[in-house]
């Protein structure tokens, strides 16, 4: 039997970039101790107390179906955070609870782009962003932000993609490159969606990893709150990526739209998984500095390390759980500065190439281990490019 385009299309064909990930998988089943410095994937499992929120919410009775568009607890302690981390009123109306920011994705295209139409969005980026794109049945077009802009897109080269399009997605703090995206930047962005009449789909899961500079969240802007959809995810702020718990922020019709979306695909989230949210939400600012501070230690860390190399340049982490490297100096690809680095030093990193174009020559690394660990693989890793950079 054929199977729909759509979704044999779903990766666009050949590689979806992950064969290093895939490698170093088979490595580690085959009992070799590869340092996997892949996916993001936190070190530490969810906090104890959130599994016993958890826990007592299934006693109490938090078993059956939910509400589609979230339970109105959990929308109302997203839309308080919300309101008071952007000052942009925010109510339980604006607020859509998904299992996950990539189902936020998925709904947001949804929302904005009809089949045919045209999605835009910057390279590099996150692996699932045109997939997600096809999914809906639009066209994902990319847009490079460049190396020598410190992959700061420049909203020109958005100006001139724009014409006829739908929608532009942005993810800031970014992955893989760890770049925040200045107020300038995002000025410029919301100008051209103005102008274009463009959805801004705005994924902020990283939102709670800062290191340098300030995160700004575009739909504050002026006249960006009527064409904004921010995705969140607790999955990075909270350590709770198996949960599958996260919202999409949006206009009060856009988000009733996409409730009815979530009742013919996902029918809600999880009762007890809501009430965990509630819970962890509930801790503050200071628990989530707290699930955040390995991250910015290790980037320090790191950013220490890679300082002076020629052969392995770090593109500066202003936030994010990633340092991209620029190892074109050795001439080889990501992919293969990657497969070498797993082969030959048993240290598993992500290809540039595996988020676009843009990061070609590039590789990412995960600081999702312990320091020690990072630190050697990182040793390795500088070594490796300054003996084919030589
Ligand atoms: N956006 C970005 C930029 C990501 O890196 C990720 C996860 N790695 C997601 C969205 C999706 O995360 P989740 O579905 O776990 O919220």
């Amino acid at each position: 039997m054929e199977l729909s385009r759509r979704i044999t299309g779903l990766t666009g064909g050949g590689s979806d970039g992950w064969d290093v990930y895939y490698r170093a998988r088979e490595m580690v089943a085959e009992g070799k101790p590869v340092i996997e410095l892949t996916i993001g994937e936190h070190d530490i499992g969810t906090d104890r107390r959130i599994l016993d929120a958890m826990h007592a919410a299934t006693l109490r009775g938090h078993t059956g179906y939910s509400m589609f568009h979230g339970n109105t607890n959990l929308r109302e302690a997203v839309a308080r955070r919300v309101t008071e981390q952007t000052g942009t009123p925010t109510s339980p109306d604006n607020v859509l609870v998904v299992p996950g920011g990539q189902a936020g994705l998925f709904a947001t295209h949804h929302a904005a782009c009809d089949e045919g139409d045209t999605a835009l969005y910057i390279d590099p980026y996150y692996a699932t962003y045109p997939g997600t794109i096809r999914g809906v049945g639009a066209r994902a077009k990319a847009i490079a932000a460049r190396p020598e802009r410190v992959f700061q897109p420049d909203p020109a080269d958005i100006a001139a993609a724009a014409p006829g399009a739908s929608s532009l997605l942005i993810n800031t703090p970014n992955n893989p490159t760890g770049v925040i995206y200045t107020e300038e930047t995002l000025q410029g962005i919301a100008r051209v969606c103005q102008e274009h009449d463009l959805w801004l789909i705005s994924d902020e899961v990283y939102d709670t990893m800062v290191w340098r500079g300030r995160h700004v969240s575009p739909r504050t802007l002026p006249g960006m709150e009527s064409r904004t959809l921010v995705v969140g995810s607790m999955s990075k702020s909270h350590a709770m990526t198996g949960s599958r718990i996260g919202w999409v922020i949006g206009p009060e019709e856009a988000i009733f739209h996409m409730g009815t979306l979530a009742t013919h695909t996902t029918y809600g989230v999880a009762g007890f998984v809501q009430e965990a949210a509630v819970f962890a939400l509930g801790q503050g600012d200071a628990f989530e500095a707290e699930i955040a501070a390995p991250f910015r230690r290790r980037r320090d860390l790191a950013l220490e390390m890679l300082e002076g190399q020629t052969a392995a340049r770090p593109i500066p982490a202003d936030g994010g759980m990633y340092v991209l490297i620029d190892i074109r100096a050795t001439g080889l690809s990501g992919e293969a500065f990657a497969l070498r680095l797993l082969e030959e030093h048993l240290v598993a990193v992500m290809p540039g190439e595996s988020f676009g174009q843009a990061a070609a020559g590039h590789v990412r690394v995960a600081l999702t281990v312990e320091d020690e660990r990072l630190t050697a693989a990182l040793g390795l890793l500088i070594e490796l490019a300054t003996e084919l950079a030589a």
